[in-house]
């Protein structure tokens, strides 16, 4: 069926049933979601495009709900991250569960993703050409992904995103965005338990994010 028919067929099913059948078919949409994203994890599972492919332990491609309409993304993963194949794990993940779940949130309304999917060595020494050979990849998942709002972890990753070069401070009191995506930046969970001074601003952040979209129903 194609889009046009699709949408006729789906304005009469609304007609008939109501939202309910709406719903359910907003369900096979989220199917479709999953399974593209999963395509394209299988399809990106041996990349080589570049040199950070040669020490991998394990791709970090990223996790969360398909249709999440909030994305995090951060740098790259750290050790246990490629370990476990998931980002935002262990000590950190459960300060970052904890703010999510201070917002009303949890893992299950949103999807986690980092810019590389590749451990880079000691998690430093990122090259750009690291980056841009990534990036593509990046904008593959948010584009089947398609959410509303982008969070971005840590100054790296936010100056690499937006190829700015304003330290962590400044970027965090803006808006920016991101192929047509609204998107905000602070501080990574990870720089909160290395540094307790930064869980303040961090919070306030947070809370931003929650009062500007939370109660503008954006999600
Ligand atoms: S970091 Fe990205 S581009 Fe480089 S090998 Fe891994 S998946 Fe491919």
């Amino acid at each position: 069926m194609n889009g046009r028919l699709r949408n006729q067929w789906l304005l009469q099913q609304k007609e008939l049933y109501g939202n309910f059948l709406y719903l359910e078919k907003k369900e096979n949409i989220s199917v479709d979601r999953k399974t593209n994203l999963d395509d394209f994890k299988n399809q990106i599972n041996n990349c080589q495009n570049c040199k950070l492919s040669l020490n991998r332990k394990n791709i970090v491609f990223g996790i969360g709900n398909p249709d999440a309409d909030l994305v995090f993304i951060g740098m790259a993963p750290n050790e246990n991250e490629e370990l476990i194949g998931e980002p935002i794990v262990g000590a950190v993940g459960e300060l970052f569960d904890n703010i999510l779940k201070a917002i009303n949130l949890d893992r299950k309304n949103i999807y986690i993703l980092n810019i590389l999917k590749c451990k880079p060595p000691n998690n430093i020494n990122i090259q750009q050409d690291e980056i841009d050979q990534c990036i593509p990849h990046l904008d593959t998942q948010l584009n089947l992904i398609n959410p509303k709002l982008i969070i971005v972890l840590g100054e790296i990753a936010g100056q690499k995103l937006l190829h700015i070069d304003l330290p962590l401070n400044e970027m965090r009191k803006n808006t920016y965005q991101y192929n047509g995506i609204e998107l905000m930046v602070t501080y990574h969970p990870d720089a909160l338990i290395k540094n307790s001074n930064l869980k303040r601003p961090a919070w306030e952040d947070f809370k931003n994010m929650r009062n500007k979209y939370l109660k503008e129903d954006k999600f």
